[in-house]
C-alpha cells in the first residue's frame, strides 16, 4: 500500500465522500439528488497491513459500496488510481473543470480541509492532472455507446460520465467490494466498507470494529491509523482522546492533528450529553458479544465503564467537564 499514515486517510476519505455523494450510483441514468448523501468517510488500516476499513456515518455505507465498485475498484492498487483521478478533476479550477464537462467537485469546505491536511504532511495526494489524465477523462466522458476506445475500460467511462452527469451505456463494472458486518467477514478482502446503522458518527463505528477484532484476535497488528474527511466533533474527540488513554497490550491509534476546523455536529448523529469512557470500575474485562460493549461505542453517556481486553484495567479519565482547565 502507498498509503502511509492518518493524513493521507484524511485525504483519501475526502475524495470517496466526494465521490460517493450527490447521485445515484447504481444506475446507468444519472440521478442526482440530496437524498444520496454522504456526510462524512472515515478510513482506517493497520501498519504493516495492505488492508483499509472504511466506515461513513449512519446509514452511508452502500452509496460508497456502489461508487467505488461503479468505478472498478477491486483492490487497494486500483482504489488509489481511481481517487487520484477523482481527485485530479475535483481539484480543478472551476474553469478548467467545466471545460471538461465535469460536474461533480470539492465542496468548499472540502477543498479547503484538503488544503490544510496536505500543507500538514504531503505524503500523498497529487495536486495537479497530467495531460495523459486529462485525454483520458475528455476520451472516456466521450463514449456514448457500448464501445471502447483503445486504452478506455469500461470503469472510466461509468466514473467520467456519471461525474459529467451522463447516462452511460456501456456495461456497468462488476466490482468485488462488499461490505461487512463485523470483523468475521473481513477473511482475505483488502478493501472493507463497514455497514454502520448507529447513531453516533463514523469514527466510533469504525472504532468500535477494530476494537471488536482485536479483543476477538481477527486482528493482530496493533498501531491503528485514522482520518476523516472531517475532524472529530467535540463529543467525538473526547471520546477518542479518552479511548487513546486505556489502550494497552501495544494497542495504539493515530489520528490527524491539522488545522481544520470542527465537524458541524449533526445532534442527531452524536448526543450531545456524551462523557465517554470514565473511570473504570470493575475489574473483570468486558466481552464483545455483552451489551456495554456496544454502548460504548454508540454515544451513550456512561460514566463507569470495563474496557475490553486491550485496554489497562484500571485508568481513571477525566470526565469532559473537568478535562478543560
Ligand atoms: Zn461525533
Amino acid at each position: 500500500m502507498k498509503l502511509k499514515n492518518q493524513y493521507d486517510l484524511a485525504k483519501i476519505s475526502t475524495t470517496i465522500g466526494t465521490l460517493a455523494r450527490g447521485q445515484e450510483w447504481s444506475t446507468s441514468a444519472y440521478t442526482k439528488g440530496e437524498s444520496y448523501k454522504v456526510t462524512e468517510v472515515q478510513c482506517a488500516f493497520f501498519e504493516d497491513e495492505e488492508r483499509i476499513f472504511i466506515a461513513c456515518n449512519k446509514g452511508e455505507h452502500d452509496q460508497v459500496l456502489t461508487a467505488l465498485n461503479s468505478c472498478g475498484v477491486t483492490t487497494i492498487a486500483s482504489l488509489l488510481e481511481v481517487l487520484e483521478a477523482a481527485h485530479g478533476v475535483f481539484y480543478l479550477q472551476d474553469g478548467d473543470r467545466n471545460r471538461l464537462g465535469i460536474k461533480h467537485s470539492y465542496s468548499k469546505q472540502d477543498r479547503t480541509a484538503y488544503d490544510l491536511v496536505h500543507a500538514t504532511d504531503a505524503s500523498y495526494g497529487s495536486m495537479a492532472m497530467t495531460d495523459p489524465q486529462i485525454d483520458k477523462v475528455k476520451a472516456a466522458s466521450k463514449v456514448a455507446n457500448t464501445t471502447l476506445p483503445p486504452g478506455i475500460t469500461a470503469a472510466d467511462v461509468w466514473m467520467f460520465r456519471k461525474l459529467s452527469g451522463k447516462k452511460v451505456e456501456t456495461a456497468r463494472p462488476a466490482g468485488s467490494l462488499r461490505t461487512v458486518k463485523g470483523p468475521d467477514n473481513v477473511r482475505e478482502q483488502t478493501i472493507n466498507i463497514i455497514v454502520n446503522s448507529e447513531d453516533a458518527h463514523a469514527e466510533l463505528a469504525i472504532l468500535k470494529f477494530l476494537t471488536r477484532g482485536l479483543v476477538e484476535g481477527v486482528f493482530t497488528k496493533s498501531k491503528i491509523y485514522l482520518g476523516g474527511r472531517k475532524v472529530a466533533c467535540a463529543n467525538c474527540k473526547t471520546w477518542i482522546d479518552n479511548y487513546k488513554k486505556v489502550l494497552k497490550a501495544g494497542v495504539t491509534l493515530h489520528t490527524p492533528e491539522d488545522a481544520r476546523s470542527e465537524t458541524q455536529t449533526n445532534p442527531g448523529t452524536c448526543p450531545s450529553g456524551f462523557v465517554p469512557a470514565l473511570t473504570v470500575t470493575v475489574t473483570s474485562k468486558l466481552r464483545t458479544t455483552e451489551p456495554m460493549f456496544d454502548k460504548l461505542f454508540s454515544g451513550e453517556r456512561i460514566d463507569g465503564v470495563t474496557w475490553p481486553a486491550i485496554a489497562a484495567e484500571t485508568v481513571a479519565v477525566q470526565p469532559q467537564e473537568e478535562a478543560v482547565e
